[in-house]
């Protein structure tokens, strides 16, 4: 079976960190036996630039016939039209996919463990995702609205949407260390009661998973002085958007943390959590972790090699522990020489 990818690489840093990753996933492909067909797809800015919009038509049909999506970064001050953006380009390829779960593991090593702000000792050996419901909620409720007086907007969930972004929890939390911390603010809001009890009705299939609730106010706190504590954290949109930037700060570098959006069917997502970077575009500065990290996630749950994942995070993350990093993580090396070191240890 041929896996095929559709490439974005977008604008600013994206091309330049997705160049060198295509080329890591060639090796992989050839070295663990399964084969990949990839598609390269104009994204975002440069879609503008060259078509007018930020999500031409052959781009998104490519994207709807793939096995998974690779992205490496949109926007940035070229594009100011705010009827043109970058960014939307992003907004159509999830409305399209239906992607209603976003994915965001956070992990600090003992070798990055002193890049983060926080404490090395409250934050070594961190390893947790967020799961984040990412189509419903405050975000698209009706009514919404405001006009002089008044503004409305409208916290909504179904019992449906709630537990379909709690399997993937689970799932998530089956293969992993067998803990979802579901978090809600139960105690005021109606929409978290119903979130509350769909978990508890959702976790009665995975007997061996272990469901506790936290409010939001308290997962906050609880995130930046004992992030060791989460395996899987499952929250509704509002929410997952707040606690994912927290949880951003906590490897204290942008450049290393990966995500994923996960539709009903059809291909997922993947992209680093960073943006484009402008003020390094180019200059071939850029760190390459968080989109190999966001590979090595494709490679697990949209083309079903594990190993292959396994053994791409471990050079990363070697690579990372013997100080061949870039400048962001302290380092003195470019991207290309990054990429070639990784290259030269698969
Ligand atoms: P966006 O609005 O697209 O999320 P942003 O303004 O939040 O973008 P980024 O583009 O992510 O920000 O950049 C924020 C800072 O982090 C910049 O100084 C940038 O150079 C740095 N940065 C981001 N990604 C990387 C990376 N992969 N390697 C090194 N530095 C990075
Ligand atoms: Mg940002």
């Amino acid at each position: 079976m041929t896996y095929k990818i559709t490439a974005l690489p977008g604008d600013g840093i994206g091309p330049e960190i997705i160049q060198g990753s295509l080329e890591i996933l060639e090796i992989l492909s050839n070295k663990f036996n399964f084969d990949v067909e990839i598609e390269t797809k104009d994204f975002g800015g440069i879609a503008i630039d060259k078509h007018g919009d930020p999500l031409p038509k052959d781009t998104l049909e490519s994207c709807k016939n793939s096995d998974a999506i690779l992205l490496g970064a949109v926007g940035g001050p070229n594009w100011t039209d705010p009827k043109n953006r970058p960014e939307h380009g992003l907004l159509g390829i999830r409305k399209a996919l239906k992607l209603f779960a976003n994915i965001r593991p956070t992990i600090v090593t003992e070798s990055t463990a002193h890049l983060s702000p926080l404490k090395e000792s409250i934050v070594k050996d961190t390893d947790f995702i967020i799961v984040r419901e990412l189509t419903g909620g405050l975000y698209f409720g009706e009514p919404k609205y405001f006009d002089e007086n008044q503004a409305v907007d409208t916290l909504t969930y179904t019992v449906d949407e709630i537990t379909r972004i709690a399997h993937v929890a689970f799932q998530l939390a089956e293969k992993r260390n067998k803990k979802v911390t579901s978090v809600d603010k139960e105690n005021v809001l109606s929409s978290s009661k119903l979130w509350r009890a769909t978990l508890d009705n959702v976790s009665k299939s995975y007997p061996d998973v272990e469901l506790n609730h936290l409010l939001v106010d308290a997962c906050s706190m609880h995130l930046i002085t004992n992030p060791k504590q989460f395996d899987v954290i499952v929250t509704e949109n509002l929410f997952g958007d707040i606690l994912s930037d927290e949880a951003s700060v906590i490897p204290g570098s942008l450049g290393l943390s990966p995500s994923a959006s996960f539709g009903e069917s059809g291909p997922s997502l993947y992209e680093p959590i960073h943006g484009s970077a402008p003020d390094i575009a180019g200059q071939n500065k850029a760190n390459p972790s968080g989109m190999l990290l966001s590979l090595a996630m494709c490679l697990r749950e949209s083309l079903n090699q594990p190993e292959c994942a396994q053994h791409l995070e471990d050079i990363v993350f070697s690579t990372i522990n013997e100080g061949i990093t870039t400048k962001d993580l302290g380092g003195n090396k470019s991207t290309s020489e990054v990429f070639e070191t990784i290259k030269k240890s698969i």
